[in-house]
Order: structure tokens, then sequence, then C-alpha cells
């Protein structure tokens, strides 16, 4: 009987060691068993040198951890990388600088999607686009929905790209649209399309305005669930469904959630994410802060969430999986 095993895997083994021991369970007991002793762990490291491709493993590379007003952070972009696939999520107006100072460029990345409007999401696309038609001519990859596309075209990147040339430029001048096909049982509005190996999973969020009831009276604005696994909610207010309702589904190994030092205006602030339940905080890496991170790093510590993310490192998580007698 594996439950009076004592088994102990890391990352280092071949096999996922979780879908092993699933796989020669013997008993329905087995199976309850193994699903709660289920421990993912995620893994920091600092990464000087960002590789776009990797040996398979789901790596996640902050660009940056701060909020729309930081100075002394980096804006909360995100990088990720699979085998050799790789794509950024958000690309504020700060982001190719902080990648050119880290050594590589904007121009590296093929991938993106953009979770909404705000500058410090998308203000570097204006020189990503006019970089690929004028200088490497390169189109980059977006992955993007009709609706979303529309907003972002009118209300932001026409007006720096549209009369470039003596015939106006569309959208699809700029970049190749992926488009990603509605998901028919999420608990909301909910998207997703795979870049090679990658699954992105878009869920409908509630940032702004601070107003809005709900997700559905909010401006454009998603989260992004990553291989099923991941929960990257990028800028969102306090919304316990949409951690619930989607953390019911998939269980998520760890979820990376924007906090706000602060309450009211359009972020969860850190005594709002407070009053979660200990099952979910304990998975909740905060980020988009502000400077002043370090005033309260202890108080969240203590409050039981993992942890703080931390810019220019990936994040990996290793399956460690203990049967005991
Ligand atoms: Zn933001
Ligand atoms: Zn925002």
């Amino acid at each position: 009987m594996l439950s009076k095993s004592v088994t102990y895997f890391t990352k280092t083994s071949k096999k996922n060691p979780h879908n092993w021991l699933m796989a020669h369970a013997e008993s329905t007991q087995d199976l309850r068993a193994l699903k709660e002793l289920k421990r993912s762990f995620i893994v920091s490291q600092p990464t000087e040198t960002v590789a776009l491709t990797n040996d398979g493993e789901l790596s996640l590379y902050f660009v940056g951890t701060g909020s729309a007003f930081a100075k002394n952070l980096h804006q909360n972009n995100l990088l990720v990388i699979k085998g050799e696939d790789h794509i950024l999520i958000d690309c504020g107006s700060k982001c190719s600088q902080t990648m050119h100072d880290r050594g590589f460029e904007i121009s590296d990345i093929k991938n993106f999607v953009i979770t909404h409007s705000h500058a410090d999401h998308i203000g570097g696309l204006e020189e990503a686009q006019l970089f690929g038609r004028y200088v490497s001519q390169i189109k980059p990859n977006m992955v993007i929905n009709e609706e979303y596309q529309k907003i972002l075209w009118e209300q932001s990147l026409r007006g720096g790209s549209e009369m470039s040339e003596s015939t106006p430029l569309v959208f699809e001048d700029l970049w190749n649209p992926i488009r990603p096909t509605r998901v028919d049982e999420a608990p909301r509005e909910t998207w997703q399309t795979n870049i090679g190996s990658i699954n992105l999973k878009l869920p409908r969020t509630m940032h702004y305005p601070d107003s809005a009831p709900t997700w559905k009276e909010s401006f454009w604005s998603v989260g992004v669930i990553i291989d099923d696994r991941i929960l990257y909610t990028s800028d969102t207010r306090f919304d316990i469904d949409l951690l619930q309702s989607f953390d019911a589904l998939y269980n998520f190994d760890i979820i990376f959630h924007d906090c706000q030092l602060f309450t009211g205006g359009v972020h969860a602030s850190l005594n709002e994410l407070k009053t979660l339940p200990d099952h979910i905080k304990r998975r909740i890496v905060l980020m988009h802060y502000g400077d002043n991170w370090k005033d309260f790093e202890q108080e969240a510590l203590d409050s039981g969430f993992h942890s703080w993310a931390k810019e220019a490192h990936s994040y990996t998580i290793e399956n460690k999986v203990c049967v005991k007698a």
C-alpha cells in the first residue's frame, strides 16, 4: 500500500512525482490521501542572465514588481518561459529600458499578452510595434480578442503609429493577433489560447472604475491563468469570487496577487487580502506594490501570505509529495 510507504520526490526526479503517485494509487483512500498531501513549492532565484528558452519547465521572470507610481521598483511585467516558448505579460512604459539594462531587448520578445490599458502595462507597446515595423521588420504576436484590440488600438496605440506612412496603418500592420477563444464553462467570461506549450486563460477582472460592482461593469481587464496551475491576477480590486471560483476549478499551486499598501481605489489592498481564508493566503505571492513595501513586509508574512514577489527573480514550481504511513 502506498499509504504505508514514505516517498519523497523533488523535481530532480524525471517523472512528475505527483502524477506518478496518482497513477499508482491502489485505492480511493490512497487517492484522497495523495491529494491532501500534495505540496507545491514555489522556488525563486535571482536571475542575472535572462534566456528566452529553457529545458521545458515553466518559469516566471519578474521584470518588475512595482505599482504604477513606484519609483524604486520596476513595473509589474512578467516574462513566462517554457521550453522553446515565451510570452511577455504586459509591457509598461519602462519595460524596454529595464530589459535593456538586464541584457535583453524588447525586440527579442515574440509574444505579448496585455491585461489592461494602464501605462505600466501598455506604455512600451509603441516602441515594440514601431521597432518591429521599421527596424527588425518582424511583426510581434499579441494574444488579443477583437473586443480588446479595438479598445487598445483606438484609445491608446493608434495616436503614435497610425500616420507613420502615407496610408494610415491599422493594428494588423504592426501586430500578428493571436485570437483566444471563449472558454465555455468558466465561472465568468474567460478567454484562452496556447503559445506553443504554454496554456493561457484570461478571466475578466474588476480593476476600474472603483465604483463598478462586479467585473461586468468594469472596463476591460483580465488576469492570466498559466497552465491551469498559476493565477496571476495582474491588476484587480479585491475580488474574492475570482479567487474562490477559479481555485475551486484549478486548485492553483500559487497565486500572484497585486497588493496595494493602503485601502481604497482600484487595487486589492493588503488589509483586504488579509481577510482571505488561510488556504488561499498561504499560496499568495504579493506583487505590484508600492516603494514602501518593506514597512509591511513582516506584517504580511505574519498574516500568512506566502511571500513578496521579487524583481529580476525567476519562479519555478517544485512538486514535493510526501506519503506517510
Ligand atoms: Zn498596474
Ligand atoms: Zn492597472
